[in-house]
């Protein structure tokens, strides 16, 4: 069996006075591509925060262990530097920051961070151009302001454009299938295999069992109330999908 590439130690945390994560535990092994399902408000969007170190929330207790160091207390750009991605599930819009510039920093400092050459821009070049074909993403974009004025769709595409770039050890994907139409539904899906053909790990948020398609989880689990309810392999998708969460035991949460 290969070894564990990320542990969560019953994580207690949430944000101001509100608890969200209550006493969550799950490990992912390297190359393993994990499943996170359950209902709105259930803490999973708060869990992928927290996992990047998102400063409006605070662990309270329990640990996050990511390639054997302790990364509880790390900034997000240290736990970016050792090799975690998250994609957002609602990305942000930064007007002024022209997403070319922007792109070309993050990979310098990615190597940078890795030990590795910065990079030269046409070797940077090469590889945006190549990600955005496979993205099938137009070429101006590179042009356009950080997710200014893009469709739901185009958001998640460069979330995907990011995380091609970033060619991280284990990628959090938050929704990113939520907004997408079925041919676009297929390019997230054969992002994320050819990330995994590296040797990636995957925890990939979703809602929906069609997701499942593309994401080919090697394991489900399912989180209700902050804490992780119930796990089982790729079957336990359909019946989510066929029975709702209610005949698992696992119900909807007020916020
Ligand atoms: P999910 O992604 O499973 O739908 P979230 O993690 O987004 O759930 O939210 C879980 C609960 O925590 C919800 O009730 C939400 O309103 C609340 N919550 C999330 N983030 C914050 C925050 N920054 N401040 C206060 N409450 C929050
Ligand atoms: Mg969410």
């Amino acid at each position: 069996m290969s070894e564990e590439i990320l542990v969560v130690e019953n994580l207690v945390a949430g944000a101001g006075e509100k608890m969200i994560l209550n006493g969550l535990s799950f490990s992912v092994r390297a190359g393993e591509s994990v499943a996170i399902m359950g209902p709105n408000g259930s803490g999973k969007s708060t869990l992928a925060n927290v996992l990047m170190g998102h400063p409006g929330y605070e662990v309270h207790s329990g640990k996050i262990i990511f390639r054997g160091k302790d990364i509880t207390n790390a900034k997000p750009e240290e736990r970016a530097a050792a090799g975690l991605f998250l994609a957002f599930q609602e990305p942000r819009e930064i007007a002024g920051l022209e997403l070319f510039p922007f792109l070309f920093d993050a990979y310098k400092s990615i190597n940078t961070a890795r030990g590795e050459e910065a990079g030269s821009v046409f070797v940077f070049k090469k590889k945006l151009d190549e990600e955005l074909e496979a993205l099938g993403i137009t070429a101006n974009w590179s042009e356009r302001h950080l997710n200014q004025d893009f469709s739901g769709g185009e958001k998640k595409k460069s979330e995907l454009l990011q995380l091609a770039l970033a060619s991280p050890a284990l990628a959090v994907l938050d929704e990113i299938d939520s907004g997408l139409d079925v041919d676009a539904l297929a390019v997230a899906g054969s992002a994320i295999s050819r990330l995994k053909e590296k040797g990636a790990s995957i925890i990939a948020i979703t809602h929906y069992q069609q997701a499942m398609k593309y994401i080919k989880p090697d394991r489900v689990l399912v989180m209700q109330q902050g804490a992780i309810a119930a796990s089982g392999g790729p079957e336990l998708a359909l019946r989510l999908e066929t029975e709702g969460f209610a005949n698992l035991g696992v119900t909807s949460q007020k916020p």
